[in-house]
């Protein structure tokens, strides 16, 4: 007897690429139940996604699951931007790469992954920073989505882009759709430049952690994470003084870990860990790859009924940030909202935004808060009223000049009310600021 074997059907290139579409082709050929009036559903939407230039700026954890949700959703021209490199620390998440691919361009690396995967996907990659393209290289994407980690990259794109509305050429206005991720936390969001809140808007939703104050430290711990903190900066000094701590020598945390298991004892707080110990000492926020899952796929889903001109009803206007929160304390869960565009945005807005002030501090103090405060976020600011320099990081010369101003008070310098533009060479734009004294 002779055994049987299943012979695959032959299918010839076109309808074998059809087939593999057949889903997706049902979703963008009929009307839904929240398809837009606009929408036109049929041969004709199946070409204008194929047809979309998409901008996709990171290719790292989000990045990767983003490129692959585009590719298989029917966008045929993608375009990447990515400045890193893969690192062996990826491996876990940033699936697109192999171990073989450590030390090479992750932008190139997961486009020609992806396009070996799914045939008649272009992905175009560009190693390299967001800031070494100009206007013209973004007015050619129909939608940037964002899978990025850095803030200040976000802003800075985010500025841009609404810096190239041009009310008269509808054209120019580019939709962002941003995803975020920390942790079990993330955030997906919808921008339409001018029109709708900006990434600069919602700044304050990214505020700094919040140090916790050293006498909470030597004092009355209330969390395993102050106990770590406690053996990191106190016991440590006072115990092992003359040796340097090194983060990555494990006789190092496991010190700390047992001097703050044994602090948390004493207070009866449970949950120190070793690997929680690494992580608050490091500062690490742990990367999960299932958080950014949900939220590349929001984002690309978002992208999706944007460029279908409303297959479903996309976030923008009457909501445009879905938060999603995934850790075990709260539980799962997801809110969409809105979140309203800023009179005083220094991007999208046209009034100065007010700010709180000790008049009582130095300018070099408030400076260094700057940094810390969640609606500024500014780390080498220059600032200047419209009469006078206060204070220029550059060049050495006028540095040199306004450097004095620096140990004076603010009283001194500036009168209650008064305005005063801050510049950060991160960002293009000047944030506008009024004054108010609290005290
Ligand atoms: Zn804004």
């Amino acid at each position: 007897m002779v055994a049987a074997v299943a012979t695959p059907p032959v299918l010839n290139d076109v309808s074998q690429d059809r087939a593999r579409w057949k889903y997706l082709d049902n979703i963008l050929t009929r009307r839904g139940p929240f398809t837009d009036e606009q929408c036109n559903p049929g041969p004709d939407l199946i070409e204008t996604l194929s047809k979309a230039k998409v901008l996709v700026i990171g290719a790292g954890g989000l990045g990767c699951e983003i490129l692959k949700n585009l590719a298989l959703s029917g966008f045929k021209d993608i375009h990447v931007i990515d400045m890193d490199t893969i690192d062996v620390s990826n491996l876990n998440r940033q699936f697109l790469f192999r171990a073989a691919d450590v030390g090479k361009p992750k932008a190139s690396v997961a486009a020609a992954f992806v396009e070996r995967r799914v045939k008649g996907v272009s992905i175009t990659s560009h190693c390299g920073k967001i800031q070494d393209m100009d206007e013209e290289y973004y007015k050619q994407f129909q939608v940037v989505i964002c899978g990025l980690d850095s803030i200040e990259a976000r802003r800075w794109i985010n500025a841009t882009l609404v810096g190239m509305v041009d009310m008269d050429d509808p054209d120019s206005l580019k939709p962002m759709v941003d995803g975020g991720t920390e942790g079990f936390k993330g955030q997906a969001r919808v921008i339409f430049p001018s029109m709708t809140s900006c990434f600069e808007c919602q700044l304050d939703m990214h505020a700094p952690r919040a140090a916790v104050p050293l006498c909470t430290l030597a004092t009355i711990p209330r969390q395993p994470q102050h106990c770590i903190e406690w053996a990191h900066i106190i016991a440590w000094e006072a115990e092992r003084k003359e040796d340097i701590l090194d983060t990555d020598d494990p006789a190092h945390i496991t010190w700390l870990y047992e001097k703050a298991n044994a602090r948390a004892a004493e207070f009866g707080i449970a949950g120190v860990t070793y690997s929680m110990t690494q992580g608050v000492v490091k500062n690490i926020i742990p990367a999960i790859a299932s958080t950014n899952a949900i939220i590349a796929a929001a984002c690309c889903n978002e992208a999706f009924k944007i460029v279908t001109n409303g297959i479903a009803s996309y976030m923008g206007l009457e909501n445009n940030y879905m938060m999603y929160t995934g850790d075990g304390d709260s539980g799962v869960y997801t809110y969409t909202f809105l979140h309203e565009k800023k009179d005083d945005c220094p991007v999208c807005g046209n009034l100065a935004r007010n700010m709180e002030i000790n008049s009582e501090l130095t300018l070099e103090e408030f400076i260094e808060g700057l940094a810390e405060r969640p609606e500024a976020q500014l780390k080498k600011p220059t600032i200047r009223t419209e009469e006078k320099s206060l204070y220029y990081q550059a060049p050495p010369a006028l540095e040199e000049q306004t450097r004095p101003n620096l140990k004076r008070k603010i009283k001194e310098l500036l009168e209650d009310g008064e305005e005063i533009a801050v510049s950060d060479p991160a960002f293009q734009i000047d944030f506008k600021f009024k004054m108010v004294f609290s005290s």
